[in-house]
């Protein structure tokens, strides 16, 4: 029988984080992720946007991404094994955040929230955005929020593989198995048990499923809220050189930014046509009848573009709120949670590892006070939304 002093049900980001922070800070015990992908590609960090921002509306939510960025910037040091320093291809080009007059208090409120936890949002009115974004079309229009530093996109698949990698040089382990049961005793996490008929003891188990943490919640008996929900990806190119663009949010939901010589674009759907979806076929529709006609009516130089390549992946929604759930839960206290992410969790895969293993070896938030975020909420019901979901 194999045992684990924390046992780490998925291998993407979120996984890949918990463990690596947890061994960084010299966690005394035996630390086991357990992911069946060999390829590392299926879950949602293979197929993620990669996207880092400061515009969100709750405190917790930005002050996460703002540890994200400070570890961007600081991997190459900071998981270097060997002397390689890992390439994220971090492009701090910021987001834009456009807005009609309807949507104008609530960018204002944000930014503020957003300055005071130390966030570079200039606020724009419709004579400021001609002024920097000269490509956009304004009509409609009448402002938006610019991250001028601190936002932008990076390989999301180059950051899993580097906490993966400094991770298992400093003891991590992986087992290369699907978690298939989950046993409880006494209140506490007995062992989990794996398609191949391994029983591995466990003192603490994680939940890093991703889009599939609600099922593995379920085989402890616990009920997590989150689902899959399929969101798609066009890649495309443009004859006109706008390479230097921020990852642009039109006010209709779509957004666009730079890919290399290329752009890539999506939308997430209206929550009444978005349902639990295992499947990651694309709508090739989706491009021809909302993406392109959108793009090319606020970007001219768009009308002229070519779809090249599409892929799609699943968003984790958290169906009560969209936000995260991190910690424990309140029956189970070796059962945490690290999930529902709903998008934004390529970004806070470094402060979620930080605040699971401040969790596992204090007891506690250390660093920053995540229990907003944590799972009594589901149980009372009681939602905390954020505003800013691409
Ligand atoms: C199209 C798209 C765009 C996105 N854009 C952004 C963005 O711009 N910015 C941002 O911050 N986030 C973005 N995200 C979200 C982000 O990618 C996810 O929040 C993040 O990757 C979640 O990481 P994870 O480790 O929880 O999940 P995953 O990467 O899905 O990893 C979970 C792992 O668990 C494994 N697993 C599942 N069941 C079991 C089991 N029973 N036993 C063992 N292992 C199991 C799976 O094989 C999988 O590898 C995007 C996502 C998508 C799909």
């Amino acid at each position: 029988m194999h045992s684990a002093d924390v046992a780490i049900v998925g291998g993407g980001v979120i996984g890949w984080s918990v463990a690596f922070h947890l061994v960084e800070g010299g966690f005394d015990g035996r630390v086991l992720v357990i992911e069946p992908d060999p390829s590392f590609e299926s879950g949602s960090t293979g197929r993620s946007a990669g996207g880092l921002r400061q515009q969100f509306s709750l405190p917790e939510n930005i002050r996460m991404s703002r540890y994200g960025l400070d570890f961007v910037r600081q991997a190459p040091a900071r998981l270097a094994v060997d002397g390689e320093a890992p390439d994220l291809a971090f492009k701090e080009q910021g987001y834009l955040f456009l807005a009609p007059e309807s949507g104008m208090a609530a960018l204002t409120e944000n930014q503020a929230v957003q300055t005071a936890e130390g966030a570079d949002v200039a606020l724009l009115d419709r004579d400021g955005l001609a002024e920097i974004f000269p490509w956009l079309a304004l009509d409609d229009l009448a402002g938006g929020a610019f991250g001028r530093s601190g936002e932008g996109w990076l390989d999301p698949y180059a950051l899993m593989q580097a906490l993966k990698r400094k991770a298992r040089s400093l003891g991590a382990e992986l087992l290369q198995d699907r978690v298939t049961g989950i046993e409880i005793a006494g209140g506490r996490v007995e062992a989990l048990t794996t398609e191949a008929g391994r029983r591995v003891a466990c003192g603490r188990l994680v939940n890093a499923a991703g889009a599939a943490a609600g099922r593995v919640a379920a085989l402890a008996g616990l009920d997590l809220p989150v689902a899959p929900k399929k969101r798609q990806v066009f890649v495309f190119d443009c004859r006109e050189d706008l390479a230097h663009l921020p990852l642009t949010v039109d006010p209709s939901g779509v957004y666009f930014r730079p890919e290399g010589a290329q752009f890539i674009c999506g939308k997430s759907p209206d929550p009444q046509d978005d349902p639990d979806c295992w499947d990651d076929l694309v709508d090739y529709t989706l491009f021809e009848e909302v993406l392109w006609p959108t793009l090319a009516a606020r970007v001219p130089a768009f009308e002229a573009i070519k779809m090249q390549s599409a892929w799609a992946g699943w968003y984790e929604v958290n169906t009560l709120d969209h936000n995260a759930v991190i910690g424990p839960h309140p029956q189970v206290e070796t059962f945490l949670f690290a999930n529902g992410f709903s998008g934004h969790g390529l970004q806070q895969a470094p402060a979620v590892g930080r605040a699971i293993a401040e969790l596992i070896e204090t007891g506690g938030f250390r660093s920053l006070d995540l229990s907003r975020l944590g799972y009594a909420r589901i149980a009372a019901g009681a939602p905390l939304f954020e505003r800013g979901i691409v």
